[in-house]
């Protein structure tokens, strides 16, 4: 179970394990904004109610730089699952430059893409293939992104992710 953290703002900064939002909560860092009751963490003979959305009573000020870690998840969501080379539904990700050919991990090299185009590319490059890209892939800004990208967003984070 994770907890969602918002800023003293109420905008989500970050997404952390129910320990360290527990931590948070009592050493008055952050207070409790929903939890779960029905599964209680139980830590030193007492029980608490696991907090799923918690909010840091300090403002916290957050680079602009600060960016937002790859994930295949991520990929998909940034080009809505829609292949870069086709345009069909994608399901998978490609490299752009092959990694077998040094391309990286990131943002700027990795695409949605069918599962089609990603057999018939293989190991190539969209040159090779005689292949255009129909948008330039760049790395995505913001914290909205930042909680989007984990794997297993909880429900009851909706209601405070709406507005990133
Ligand atoms: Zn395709």
């Amino acid at each position: 179970m994770r907890t969602l953290v918002l800023n003293a703002g109420y905008e989500p900064l970050a997404v952390v394990s129910f320990r360290r939002a527990l931590v948070l909560v009592m050493t008055q860092k952050a207070t409790v904004l929903a939890a779960d009751a029905e599964h209680p963490v139980v830590s030193t003979g007492f029980a608490y109610d696991r907090p799923s959305v918690i909010v840091l009573t300090r403002y916290v000020k957050i680079p602009h730089s600060r960016s937002v870690p790859v994930s295949r998840r991520g990929v998909l969501r940034r080009d809505a699952h829609r292949c870069a080379y086709c345009g069909a539904t994608a399901s998978t990700i490609d490299h752009v430059q092959p990694r077998s050919r040094g391309g990286a991990d990131s943002w700027e090299n990795l695409v949605a893409c069918c599962l089609r185009c990603n057999n018939v590319k293989s190991d190539r490059t969209p040159a090779e293939m005689g292949w255009s890209l129909r948008w330039q892939p760049k790395a995505p800004h913001g914290v909205g992104w930042v909680v989007r990208g984990v794997e297993r967003p909880q429900e009851e984070w909706d209601a405070f992710l709406a507005a990133a």
